[in-house]
């Protein structure tokens, strides 16, 4: 099975929206061990639709498509591929009923007008539940070639594909290929990817993706034993630098060992200025451990809300081992909890000295008695250096909670 994607949409060609259906896409194809012959980018214009279709086709069975399924008239993805297929397009009394409900959720009263052109559907086509929005997707078999067309917003497409598409792109293909995920925290690519070259052998591929702090781990292969097999080798080899069972990010591993051990959390930030407490806020349920927060960027601030001492700062400066001692303990002493995170650096582009250049951060990590201070020097811009010190403090706290029992 071949798939390539199309992701049809004037504001993709723009700049105005920046192409995540791509990586989400792709991200989940390699769950399943599939990657993408190729992408397009391709403008609301029939003639640049039907020429991708063409290309796209040379290349691959199956195509996916994003974009173009809204109700205006420059939405003409639907349009464009019945004319590829030579199909008429008929009204399909199912989404009409689901465009009248939807409908009437937000403003009772008639549906209307343009919205008859969203009822129509290509002849023989399935439909492609979408429950956060009012466009169905559609799944069309034609002379051997495949084709699911995906509404553009990525809030209505990432559950779309999640609850049926994958499914149905599992069960197109005609051998199973079995397929895991390992998330390995706090190595380099290159070297989870030097690691793991011993594991490798016929029978089993492997591909990584990799974030700051983070790398996914793809196994897949046609043979389950060999497939779990590998999968269990890898995990010993990376004990200890792996994200446990149903777990996918740093923040929510930290928030699962605090839970287990019925700790809490707090975090007093400066260089990232509350990344960190947006990160564990995000999740779900992260109330039950992360009790909250301190943006401390001004030296100030720093005294007032965590008392950190006027000597430590005309001594040492903010950007100090001793300041961001002062600081994690600070957090944790004024809100009681258990563990404490502080970051205090030079983010850049501005303000680095020889003394203490720009990626200079230090990380605290406090655990009930135990305190640990971590002299970081990161490179890249600013933004690099936030991120990278938001993974590595929370991969820090990680590994001492996984010192102490639950
Ligand atoms: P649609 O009406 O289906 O063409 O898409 C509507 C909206 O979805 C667009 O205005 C974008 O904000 C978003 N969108 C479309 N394509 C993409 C894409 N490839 N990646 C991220 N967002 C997208
Ligand atoms: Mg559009």
């Amino acid at each position: 099975m071949k798939v390539a994607l199309l992701c049809i949409g004037d504001e993709l060609l723009k700049g105005s929206t920046v192409n995540t259906n791509l990586a989400f896409i792709g991200e989940r194809l390699l769950r399943i061990g599939i990657i993408p012959e190729l992408s397009l980018e391709i403008p609301d214009r029939r003639d640049s639709i039907l020429k991708a279709l063409d290309y796209a086709y040379s290349k691959a069975d199956t195509v996916i498509t994003s974009g173009g399924l809204g109700p205006t008239s420059d939405d003409i993805t639907k349009d464009s591929i019945a004319e590829y297929f030579g199909l008429p397009l008929e009204r399909n009394e199912q989404i009409e009923a689901h465009l009248t409900a939807w409908w009437q959720k937000l403003h009772p009263g008639p549906t209307p007008l343009h919205w008859n052109r969203q009822a129509c559907f290509p002849a023989g086509a399935d439909i492609i539940p979408n429950r956060f929005g009012s466009a169905p997707g559609i799944h069309l078999e034609q002379n051997g070639k495949t084709i699911f067309m995906l509404p553009g917003p990525p809030a209505e497409l990432h559950p779309m594909f999640e609850e049926g598409m994958l499914e149905l792109i599992r069960n197109k293909r005609k051998e199973p290929v079995y397929a895991s995920l390992t998330h390995v925290v706090g190595i380099g690519e290159s070297i989870v990817e030097e690691r793991t070259q011993p594991l490798l052998h016929d029978g089993v591929s492997v591909a990584y993706c990799a974030s700051p702090g983070h790398v996914k781990l793809f196994f897949t292969s046609k043979n389950e034993a060999l497939l779990n097999e590998t999968t269990n080798r890898a995990k010993q080899i990376f004990a200890g630098d792996i994200l446990s069972e149903g777990v996918s990010t740093l923040p929510e591993e930290v928030l699962h060992l605090l839970e287990n051990r019925k700790c809490t959390l707090a975090t007093a930030e400066s260089c990232t200025g509350g990344m960190i407490s947006a990160q564990l806020t995000a999740i779900p349920g992260s109330s039950a451990v992360f009790l909250g927060g301190a943006a401390t960027y001004s030296n100030e601030l720093k005294q007032l809300f965590l008392g950190v001492s006027e000597t430590t700062l005309s001594k040492f400066g903010a950007v100090s081992r001793e300041c961001a001692k002062e600081m994690v303990e600070g957090i944790c002493a004024r809100t009681g909890a258990d563990a404490g995170i502080s970051v205090t650096g030079i983010a850049g582009p501005s303000g680095g000295t020889s003394d203490k250049p720009v990626g200079r951060v230090y990380i605290g990590i406090k655990f009930q008695s135990t305190t640990r201070i971590f002299e970081c020097n990161f490179r890249g811009g600013r933004e690099q250096v936030r991120n990278q010190t938001v993974s590595r403090a929370l991969n820090e706290l990680r590994k001492l909670l996984l010192e102490r029992e639950p």
